[in-house]
C-alpha cells in the first residue's frame, strides 16, 4: 500500500438498480469525489441511493487531461470513485488511461466486482464458458468488420461482442454471410431489464427474430458466437502452446510460419487461430 488516497473502480447497474452492491454503496458514500463518465447521467443513480458527493467528468475526450488532476488529489490523500454510465468502468468504457497511470506511480487502486453486461450475458447464454474472448465492439468499417467476423471461423472458444441497436441487424447479416449455420450464436438483449431476451441459434434465426418487430431492434445487445470447433482441431494442443509462446516474441505471421513448419500444418490456419 502506498500512502496515497485510493482510486476505487465501482461497477454500477446495467438496467436494474437492485444490482448495485452493498460495497459499491459504502464506497460511493465514503469517497471525497466521484469521477463519472457523464455526471448528468449518473446523477439519477446517485440521487436514487441518496449519495450526495461532488462529481466531475472523466470520459473518452478528457481522460488524458484529467489524469494529473486525479493523481494530485490522490497524492493529497483523497479517495476517488470512478463510475461509468452503466456496468464496469474500463470494459468498453473510460478508465484505462487513469488506472494505468495510477499503477505506474504505485497509487492505491481498488477494483470492486459488480455488474458487467458481457459476463452476465455469457453466464446466461448456454455457450461454452471454459474459455472465452471478449472483443468489445466490432469495427465500424465494413471491411474491417467482415475480417473480424471471419476470424470466428477458426475460433476455439466463445467470442463476446457489444453491439449498438442501429448496427445489430447489419452485423447479424454479415455473420449470416460469413459463418456456417452450425456455429451457435446467442443474442442477449436488455439484460436485467423488463424485456430481457436471449435468442439462440444460427444467424438467420436471430435475423428472423430481429425483423419480426421493429421493437426487437431497439435496446442494448450482447452478441456471443460459439466456438467453430472445426479447423482448430487440426491444431494440436502442443502446436497451440508453441504458437502462444512464440507469439509473445515474434510477429504473428512469422510465429505461424515456424509452427506450421514444425507440425506440418497450414500457416494461415494457425495465423487465423492465433487471432481468436
Ligand atoms: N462497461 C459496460 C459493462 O460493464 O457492461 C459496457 C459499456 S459499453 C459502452 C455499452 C454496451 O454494453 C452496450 O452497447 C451493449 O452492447 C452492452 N450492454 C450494456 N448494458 C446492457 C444490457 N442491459 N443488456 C445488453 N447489453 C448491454
Amino acid at each position: 500500500m502506498s500512502d496515497t488516497g485510493c482510486l476505487y473502480i465501482v461497477p454500477t447497474p446495467i438496467g436494474n438498480l437492485q444490482d448495485i452492491t452493498l460495497r459499491a454503496l459504502t464506497v460511493l458514500k465514503s469517497v471525497d469525489a466521484i469521477a463519472c463518465e457523464d455526471t448528468r447521467h449518473s446523477r439519477v443513480l446517485l440521487q436514487h441511493f441518496s449519495i450526495d458527493k461532488p462529481t466531475f467528468a472523466v470520459h473518452d475526450h478528457n481522460e488524458s487531461m484529467m489524469v494529473n488532476k486525479v493523481i494530485q488529489r490522490l497524492e493529497k490523500g483523497e479517495s476517488i470513485a470512478l463510475i461509468s454510465d452503466a456496468g464496469t468502468p474500463l470494459i468498453s468504457d473510460p478508465g484505462y488511461v487513469l488506472v494505468h497511470a495510477c499503477r505506474e506511480i504505485n497509487a492505491n487502486v481498488v477494483a470492486l466486482p459488480g455488474p458487467c453486461a458481457a459476463v452476465t450475458a455469457l453466464s446466461g447464454a448456454g455457450l461454452p464458458t471454459d474459455q472465452f474472448i471478449f472483443r468489445g465492439f466490432l469495427p465500424v468499417k465494413q471491411q474491417a468488420k467482415q475480417q473480424a467476423i471471419e476470424t470466428l471461423l477458426h475460433s476455439y472458444c466463445t467470442s463476446v461482442f457489444y453491439e449498438a441497436p442501429r448496427r445489430v441487424l447489419d452485423t447479424m447479416k454479415m455473420m449470416e454471410q460469413c459463418l456456417p449455420d452450425t456455429i451457435t450464436i446467442v443474442m442477449a438483449k436488455e439484460i436485467t431489464k423488463t424485456f430481457e431476451t436471449f435468442i439462440s441459434g444460427s444467424a438467420s434465426t436471430i435475423i428472423a427474430w430481429l425483423e419480426a418487430e421493429q421493437a426487437h431492434q431497439k435496446g442494448e445487445f450482447v452478441l456471443m458466437v460459439g466456438p467453430a470447433g472445426k479447423d482448430t482441431s487440426d491444431i494440436s494442443p502442443e502446436a497451440q502452446t508453441l504458437m502462444r509462446s512464440l507469439q509473445s516474441h515474434l510477429p504473428p505471421k512469422k510465429a505461424a510460419g515456424i509452427v506450421a513448419e514444425h507440425y506440418g500444418l497450414k500457416k494461415n490456419a494457425i495465423y487465423q487461430w492465433s487471432l481468436t
